[in-house]
């Protein structure tokens, strides 16, 4: 372990807690685990619209969208941030009250877990890393979105993940990835596979604002970091750039 690594794991609270412990998120080629995964579901005349939109026209769309209700209690709409050229994807649920008056995703105290987090596999905010969520309006108090709002939301990620064409996509907790799989199964069973979406190869894990309120569960997650830099190598020496 070298010193900068370290310290860095020291910020995020996993050292010397978060370690690799065998599993089969260490035992298995990243890319054996895929579990076929149905098609996210679309909204039709929306998608197509968007399909067409590029990313200051879709910046735009989302900060004045008024397709759900949310846009009447919410500050404003919050796209995403990061390198819209990115190899890494990170995927959340929706913004909170930070996100909403910043505009900007992951800005609260889970938004320091999150950089906590990229940093531990070597990553950085807006450096080869785009952040985004899968509702882009605030969720009064901070409530689960309900299924339509998902469903009004989806395309503008879509548009994103077409936009961005990242090699890996990271979906940070039980919301966003059953979501995005079309899935009830618990997040439990649904980390430590390298699942497929749009394309594009997904690992799952814990949601950073879960791990402030049960920090047990980090070294799961580093697990899950773990398989996700591990597949990123092997995606890489598929398909170099
Ligand atoms: N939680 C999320 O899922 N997204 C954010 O942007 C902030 C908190």
């Amino acid at each position: 372990m070298n010193p900068g690594r370290e310290a860095r794991l020291k910020v995020l609270g996993l050292w010397p807690v978060w370690r690799l412990r065998p599993g089969p998120a260490n035992e298995s080629s990243p890319l054996s685990g895929r579990v076929s995964v149905p098609a996210a579901p679309k909204g039709e005349a929306e998608s197509s619209r968007l399909d067409s939109l590029d990313w200051d026209a879709l910046v735009a769309a989302v900060k004045a969208c008024t397709r759900c209700p949310l846009s009447d209690s919410r500050t404003q709409g919050v796209p995403g941030v990061g390198d819209r050229n990115a190899e890494w994807l990170f995927i959340g649920e929706a913004p909170g009250g930070d996100e909403d008056r910043q505009g900007e995703p992951f800005v609260g105290q889970a938004g320091k877990l999150l950089d906590a987090m990229l940093a531990g596999i070597g990553l950085q905010r807006g450096r080869n890393v785009y952040i985004a969520n899968i509702v882009k309006s605030r969720p009064p108090g901070n409530r689960d979105p309900e299924p339509e709002e998902v469903a009004a939301c989806l395309p503008y990620l879509e548009r994103q993940i077409d936009l961005i064409r990242p090699k890996l996509i990271v979906v940070l907790g039980r919301i966003a990835a059953q979501t995005l799989l079309v899935t009830d199964t618990p997040i439990g069973k649904l980390r430590g596979h390298v699942h497929q979406y749009r394309g594009v190869p997904m690992v799952v894990t814990y949601h950073p604002a879960y791990l402030l309120r049960i920090p047990a569960d980090k070294a799961k997650t580093w697990e899950d970091l773990v398989l996700a830099r591990r597949t990123m190598a092997a995606l890489k020496t598929a398909a170099p750039a």
